[in-house]
């Protein structure tokens, strides 16, 4: 017999398996000798009390007293063995045009591959093994290469991330077949079980490697350093891209992936003049604090080292009818340079699996409204986008036309002066002293400033001197829409083109952007076969 429970346990009596056997086992009154096999299938931390704990979700296999010699397998062993045989040899199949191998295109790839479909990756950008060594070069050399850095090059902004595998949207579609996808190509079986399951970068850079086995193996293509310039269309219906190189790749369906970054394909589609649509975002600054000090304040002062990892947080406020809120908080990270192009300063953050860095990061930003890009409203649906490349280069000349962060101390922020020296960060560009309110658009720094005051009040110890602010957090989602229509998820004019993924407005997020590849593949699929 199967049977699910759900209960709090205490940190230590989660890491061993034969002592969370006897708490269950005690907490549920079933006897400990019946129970065969005990599945663990969620975890959280709950630290809103003390003493903190893990709620947990187990199924626990237990032999019914007049039938000992029942043989349970769990539903989990059951399919481990059938996942890769789902994927077909699309070697001679009908070809799919994929631009971008980010989180969109590469599991939109492999439903397509699952679907006798064969895609064709066009991606601007590198190998992930040759990408990690441009990111190095790019905090050598202070420069960003604008083919391959953060945000551009196989696995896309998805590699070099915090590896955060949550979503706020259960309705897009099936979680746990990104999951799963994510564990038949190397990720730990723990991401199925813990709520905040992260991978980390130096976990996705081999899994995207794996990835591409599976994809090439099957009969996919990659072309990278291949940047599609233009669209071959046909009385509105697609017909293939057009690469910088000038070739022409030709195919009558074309999944355009491209994330948030790439603002070529957006002013290429506003020259067309091919619907596009101005959208809300978010904008404001990342903050550091000591990663000690965020364990203090969320475990109520009790060193868990050894047996909790690196808390994290997720603060929101509104004030005057506008958002102010964490974004992509990462525990034991660091900060990173995630501008795409020279003339831009842009930060974000990052981990490694460990979480092992004594800093904790996280964005803290502001709801950007179409009303606030007023002064762009002549770039009609670019508006928000030019605001948006407009803080950037304001904070890039902040810093001396340089990628050297302007960066400020909250409490100094708070009485709007110039730091006159830093708390240790991070980032490895390093930081030059500013005053984030001359910089940021007033309508940002205000509400901000509002934000901290409430968050200091939530978290007490937050508010402090060793925390810094660096700027700029922009690349939060994507300003713009590509529309498409509901049903047939097409571009709403120009028939066979799929927008898809972040960079069309319709995800935010490793896992919401690999659901919307998925769907994206599905209708294709549907299309092709009917
Ligand atoms: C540093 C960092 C940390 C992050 N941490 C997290 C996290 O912890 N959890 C989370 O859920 N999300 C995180 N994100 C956001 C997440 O990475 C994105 O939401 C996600 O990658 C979007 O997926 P996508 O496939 O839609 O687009 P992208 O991942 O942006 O991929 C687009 C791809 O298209 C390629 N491309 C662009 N233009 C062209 C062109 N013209 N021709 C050919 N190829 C092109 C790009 O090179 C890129 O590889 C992070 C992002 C960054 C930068």
């Amino acid at each position: 017999m199967i049977k699910e429970f759900e209960l709090n346990v205490l940190p230590e009596e989660l890491v061993n398996a034969e002592i969370l056997k006897k708490t269950v086992s005690k907490r549920t009154g079933i006897r400990i000798d019946t129970i065969q096999n005990l599945n663990l299938l969620k975890k959280s931390i709950d630290a809103r009390k003390k003493p903190i704990s893990y709620r947990i979700k187990v199924e626990l296999s237990i032999i019914e007293e007049n039938n000992p010699s029942e043989d349970i397998t769990s539903e989990d062993e059951k399919t481990q063995n059938t996942v890769i045989e789902k994927y077909k040899d699309v070697h001679n199949a009908k070809p799919i045009i994929v631009v971008g191998a980010g989180p969109a295109g590469l599991f939109a790839s492999l439903k397509l591959i699952e679907k006798g479909l064969k895609p064709i990756i066009i991606e601007r950008g590198k190998p992930v093994s040759e990408r990690k060594k441009d990111t190095a070069q790019i905090i050598r050399q202070k420069e960003i290469n604008p083919e391959s850095n953060w945000c551009f090059g196989e696995g896309g902004a998805g590699t070099f991330s915090d590896g955060k595998l949550y979503t706020r949207s259960n309705k897009r579609g099936n979680i746990n077949e990104v999951l799963d996808i994510f564990v038949e190509h190397g990720a730990d079986q723990e991401i199925r079980i813990n709520a905040h399951a992260h991978i980390g970068t130096d976990g996705l850079s081999s899994i995207i490697k794996n990835i591409r086995k599976t994809i090439e193996d099957c009969g996919g293509e990659y072309h990278f350093e291949t940047k599609v310039v233009d669209f071959i269309v046909n009385d509105n219906e697609i017909k293939g891209v057009i690469t910088q190189k000038g070739d022409k790749i030709e195919a009558d369906s074309v999944i355009l992936a491209t994330g948030h970054s790439a603002r070529d394909i957006y002013y290429l589609f506003h020259d067309k003049n091919w619907a596009l649509e101005a959208k809300p975002f978010a904008m404001g600054v990342r903050i550091e604090h000591p990663q000690e000090l965020i364990n203090q304040i969320q475990y109520h002062s009790r060193d868990y080292s050894s047996l909790l990892p690196p808390a994290n947080y997720s603060l929101a406020y509104n004030y005057k009818e506008r958002g102010v809120f964490s974004f992509c908080m990462c525990p034991g990270g660091m900060i990173i340079p995630a501008a795409t192009d020279n003339g831009q300063m842009v930060v974000n953050g990052m981990s490694n699996s460990l979480r092992n860095s004594p800093f904790a990061n996280s964005g803290m930003v502001v709801s950007v409204k179409e009303e606030d890009a007023k002064e762009y409203y002549q770039y009609g649906a670019l508006s928000m986008m030019k605001l948006q490349e407009q803080t950037e280069k304001k904070m890039f000349e902040a810093a001396g036309n340089s990628i050297v962060a302007p960066a400020q101390r909250l409490t100094d922020f708070m009485k709007n002066k110039t730091s006159f020296a830093l708390s240790q960060s991070s980032y490895l560009c390093g930081l030059i002293p500013s005053n984030m309110n001359k910089i940021l658009p007033e309508f940002i720094s205000s509400t901000l400033r509002e934000g901290f005051m409430d968050f200091g009040r939530k978290m007490k110890g937050f508010l402090t001197a060793e925390a810094n602010l660096i700027g700029l957090e922009s690349r939060t989602s994507s300003p713009v829409r590509i529309p498409r229509d509901k049903d047939t998820l097409q571009h709403i004019q120009i028939s066979g083109l799929y927008p898809c993924g972040e960079g069309a407005g319709y995800a935010g997020g490793i896992t919401s952007s690999a659901i919307d590849g998925i769907n994206i593949a599905e209708k294709i699929a549907e299309k092709k076969i009917n």
